[in-house]
């Protein structure tokens, strides 16, 4: 049989268990040992689970508490010196202090930096390393885990991030090298696999998924070096595990390196194979990641076969393994608890247990393909039956997409003149103040859609319940002074899942969670067949708030590439074409708010950014489609009909060219933290269009005063030209409370009237 290898499982459990654990833990209502015993529950259950479906030596050390990143840091002792003390006295406290601060008997640590890995919807924690570092090993947890899986009967595979890929991920407070502190680093890994070793472990896996990257010089010698030095000491067998992409101009450096076996993504990187069989020296393992552990279809089994029957006849059935492209982490657990979905949708689809009986079919069907024709014949049928679907493929949509012309994908005219049909239709203050968007969620707010949602709550009395929280949101706003206001967005649960509840083309799971850092947990939506809008989306709200006052009311809507980017999205086409199906649906709901008196629309694109792909050389190509995008969804209005867009957290200096194609009226950001200096690329790019760049951080309780929003809209009006500039938050108010969010917002509006005072300039009307 061909073996079957995997790279990692869920951690969190298919009902959140850790979450609720972790959580607990931290309200103080369980203690180590309880957490603790929760987590040997996970581990266990998911080692079974594993070996129960036929996976040969499942991974280990793939749980954490919190973040691999952090464990990883944390294990060879890379940690800060303002966590020691607590460290020292009291190692999880000291862990979760590093991953989520630490306020308690006197002593306040912030957390360590948080960001994304790699291009998934997961976060990691950045260790923060500095020139002379020092490492050690102070945890072994991944010895501690395997000696714990095999007690249990179960022999696993720990799983390491690779020296590497974790200084690639690290900063240095300092600015200094990174890689400068490999030699320091290296003996503790070796020791670490010394030790491994001598516990019995027969192989480790080491992810050095910073392979599929573009590698500077500096890097690529330290693989060389890295992998020269460990494969020295005593040590298990090591298989080197890259994904999330091909390695591309790395494979040579990857094929030399002096490891046991390999592991390449063949999903995302299919055509590296034949380059990657011709590269690979006699002798070492290939695993072949054939089953995609980043999305949640089923599985091509016949194309899977054939590169499967490929790589074995290169290189014989004992060096070649069955693998999922990268680690399951990235997909839900169990399709069993889906009770609720249709059993069509769900015949389509395979969660991280479904995709390890994929792998058990295609070693089945390698050793024996008349007794797994059957099955293989069944997983072809749901496939086709997908493909054939009328839910799926509707030939008005794509009759749409394909007719998409250059009169789709722009304004009438160019934004000075919009700027004068706009400024003379809607005449605003110099420096304009407006918000986000949304307006503190209250738990009555919450509570009320939750029985509203489950029955408890008539749709009428839900209705006039969400109407009197708009009407509430309206006077406020009026009483602070605002100029453009909004309505709240009370009515909305998640800025993607309202949308995708009323367009056509979208399910939701009932327990499809994935982690996306720590204990937080989300649930995509999972986009299956062609997009459209059966009715407008925002309108009814909209245009109630509007008909509550005389000041313009802000449209809100979540844009294209953000509502991609947090979904599941389809396989059998691509990113664009679905994208540009959304961006279409969203066109009509733009015209339909126009066509309703919303005169101010905002198109938020938060996710614009962290789409961009992993390679430079696939930037332009996926830029072009995301801005397309937004422009299809913001060009069918009229020069008078003002488009707003907001990103935050976002580095603009290399995609600002993209952001200014976008061709927004308005952009805002969050520039707050960071005391504008987010705001330099739009200054070096004399981005000519209005910008919001945020003076109030709203991702903190602080209330800011005017002195301080004044000195930050001083800095603004210092490096942009002051009839460019609009004053408002970072990000949405739903966080917030009230009273914080009422006194922030005076002073904001009070800051705007002072620097109206002091300007002499006045905005053209
Ligand atoms: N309009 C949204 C809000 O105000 C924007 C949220 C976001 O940028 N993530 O909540
Ligand atoms: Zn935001």
């Amino acid at each position: 049989m061909t073996r079957i290898t995997n790279l990692g499982f869920p951690r969190i459990g298919a009902k959140r268990e850790l979450k609720r654990a972790v959580e607990r833990h931290w309200r103080g209502e369980s203690d180590a040992a309880q957490l603790q015993a929760t987590a040997r529950e996970l581990r266990l259950r998911h080692w079974r689970l594993q070996r129960e479906a036929g996976v040969d030596t499942p991974p280990s050390n793939d749980f954490s508490l919190y973040d691999q990143v952090l464990d990883a840091a944390f294990g060879f002792d890379a940690i800060p010196e303002r966590y020691r003390a607590l460290a020292d006295a009291d190692p999880l406290a000291g862990y979760f202090a590093l991953a989520r601060g630490h306020q308690k008997d006197g002593i306040d640590l912030h957390a360590l930096e948080m960001t994304k890995w790699f291009d998934t919807n997961y976060h990691y924690l950045v260790p923060e390393l500095q020139a002379g570092q020092r490492f050690a090993l102070r945890d072994d947890k991944p010895v501690r885990e395997y000696l714990e899986a095999r007690a249990a009967g179960i022999e696993t595979r720990p799983v390491l991030i690779g020296p590497v890929t974790l200084l690639w991920l690290s900063k240095t407070v300092d600015g200094s090298d990174r890689f400068a502190l490999l030699d320091a680093l290296l003996p503790a890994y070796a020791e670490l696999l010394a030790r491994l070793h001598a516990a019995g472990a027969q192989w480790v896996q080491i992810d050095e998924p910073a392979l599929v990257l573009d590698l500077d010089a500096t890097a690529r010698a330290a693989y060389t070096r890295a992998y020269a030095a460990l494969a020295q000491g005593p040590r298990p067998q090591l298989l080197l595990a890259t994904y999330f992409g091909a390695l591309d101009d790395n494979l040579p450096l990857a094929a030399s390196l002096p490891v046991d076996g390999l592991h390449v993504d063949l999903v995302r990187g299919r055509e590296q194979l034949d380059a990657v069989l011709g590269a690979l020296p006699a002798g070492r393992t290939l695993s072949l990641g054939l089953v995609d552990g980043r999305n949640i279809w089923r599985t091509r089994l016949d194309e899977a076969l054939v590169l499967a029957r490929y790589a074995i006849e290169a290189r014989g059935d004992d060096a070649v393994w069955l693998a999922p492209s990268c680690s399951l982490l990235h997909v839900p657990v169990d399709l069993v608890h889906e009770k609720a979905l249709d059993a069509e949708l769900r015949g389509w689809l395979a969660f991280a247990r479904q995709k390890l009986d994929e792998l058990r079919l295609l070693s089945d069907a390698l050793a024996d393909p008349n007794a797994a024709e059957p099955a293989l014949a069944q997983a072809r049928e749901a496939i086709a039956a997908r493909r054939a679907s009328p839910r799926v493929q509707r030939s008005e949509v794509a009759a749409r997409v394909a007719a998409l012309d250059a009169s789709a994908t722009h304004r009438t005219s160019p934004f000075a003149r919009r700027r004068a049909a706009q400024d003379a239709l809607r005449p605003l203050p110099l420096l304009p103040t407006t918000t986000i968007g949304s307006f503190p969620q209250t738990l009555e707010v919450r509570e009320a859609r939750a029985a509203h949602k489950s029955g408890r709550l008539a749709q009428a009395d839900y209705d006039a319940f969400v109407a009197t929280q708009i009407e509430h949101c309206v006077r406020v706003q009026e009483a602070i002074g605002l100029d453009v206001l909004v309505h709240g967005e009370f009515e909305r649960n998640d800025m993607v899942e309202y949308f995708g509840e009323q367009l056509d083309g979208f399910a939701f799971t009932k327990s499809g969670w994935v982690q996306s850092y720590g204990s937080r947990c989300v649930k995509p939506p999972v986009i299956y067949g062609d997009v459209a809008r059966p009715a407008p989306m925002t309108v009814r709200w909209s245009r109630f708030a509007q008909s509550l006052t005389d000041r313009p009311m802000k449209g809100m809507l979540t844009g294209p590439v953000t509502v991609l980017q947090w979904s599941f999205v389809r396989d059998d086409q691509s990113r664009a074409d679905t994208c540009r199906q959304i961006a279409l649906a969203l066109r009509d709901e733009v015209t339909d708010l126009e066509a309703a008196g919303i005169g101010v629309i905002q198109i938020d694109e938060p996710a614009l950014r962290e789409g961009l792909p992993l390679r430079r050389a696939d930037w332009a190509g996926y830029l072009d489609w995301a801005v397309e995008s937004f422009r299809i969804s913001a060009s069918g209005v009229a020069d008078t009909t003002q488009i707003h867009t907001h990103m935050c957290y976002s580095e603009f200096n290399d995609i600002i060219e993209a952001v200014a194609a976008m061709d927004a009226d308005v952009i805002s950001i969050e520039t707050s933290r960071s005391r504008m200096e987010l705001l330099d690329a739009f200054v070096r790019f004399e981005y000519p269009n209005g910008i919001g760049p945020g003076v109030y951080d709203i991702h903190s309780p602080r209330v800011p005063d005017v002195e301080e929003m004044t000195a930050l809209l001083h800095r603004a009006a210092e490096l942009i030209p002051v009839a460019q500039l609009w004053v408002n938050p970072d990000c949405g108010l739903k966080t917030r409370g009230w009273p914080e969010t009422q006194a922030a917002l005076e002073a904001l509006v009070e800051a705007a009237r002072r620097l109206r005072a002091e300007l002499p300039a006045t905005r053209a009307a």
